[in-house]
């Protein structure tokens, strides 16, 4: 079944916040951090009856090379990202790892994290979802939103959805109720699970091994060769 899903949706989640000073780095790439435990202890933590736990799911890591796009800064730019969403029209969240959020919504600095509510599209500072403490947690608060979670507020106890991320996962009954009616959650004969697509958005194309240069110059040196020859010929001819 596939989730209703609004690609240029403007119901986007307030982002998990925190008050970090950034330093300005607008080229460097997005890298991935996965943290599949920590999803896990979250989607099939206490309040999750037996046959309701989630296991999380990770495809195999791939990767969109646009400059652009390592900074999340506007809406255009959320929405050329969606465009460049892997399984987009699959119950399938598209996680992508950028440099830096700078727009959720609204422009703002300490923006983390960034996510669709409900959708299958999220944007990650790739230094915070790589956090010993904090990065499983703010993968587990924007993958709620997806699932339909809007923000506690003010900030009550523990729970995942305080718009302030912190080392506290709990959901309430009531939230394990809606995340359970996402069509993001699928079953298979091992039960519950959703899956995700790991994308990290790079600034350029990765710079090859020694080995593989040494190969191109190799390649090169032949092309050329192989050009004189035919201008050669033809000269000849
Ligand atoms: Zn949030």
């Amino acid at each position: 079944m596939k989730p209703t899903i609004l690609k240029s949706s403007l119901r986007l989640a307030a982002a998990a916040a925190l008050a970090v000073a950034q330093v300005a780095s607008w080229a460097a790439d997005g890298y991935v951090t996965t943290n599949e435990a920590k999803l896990d202890a979250i989607f099939s933590q206490a309040g999750f009856a037996a046959a309701d736990k989630i296991d999380i799911r990770f495809n195999s890591q791939t990767s969109i090379i646009d400059a652009s796009l390592t900074s999340i800064d506007s809406f255009a730019e959320w929405d050329k990202m969606a465009g460049l969403a892997v399984n987009f029209d699959a119950p399938v969240v598209n996680m992508f790892f950028v440099d830096k959020v700078r727009w959720c919504g609204d422009p703002g600095t300490n923006i983390v994290g960034c996510a669709d509510t409900p959708g299958n599209l999220m944007a990650l500072d790739s230094s915070w979802a790589a956090h010993a403490s904090l990065g499983g947690n703010l993968l587990g608060h924007e993958l709620a939103h997806n699932l339909g979670l809007g923000h506690v507020l003010p900030n009550n106890g523990s729970n995942l959805m305080n718009p302030t991320l912190s080392t506290s996962f709990a959901l309430t009954a009531a939230q394990i109720t809606t995340i359970l009616s996402s069509a993001l959650v699928q079953s298979d004969a091992q039960g519950k699970f959703i899956t995700i697509q790991p994308i990290a958005v790079l600034a350029a194309a990765p710079v090859p091994e020694p080995s593989t240069w040494a190969m191109l110059l190799l390649g090169g040196v032949l092309l050329a060769g192989a050009t004189r020859g035919r201008r050669s010929g033809l000269g000849q001819a």
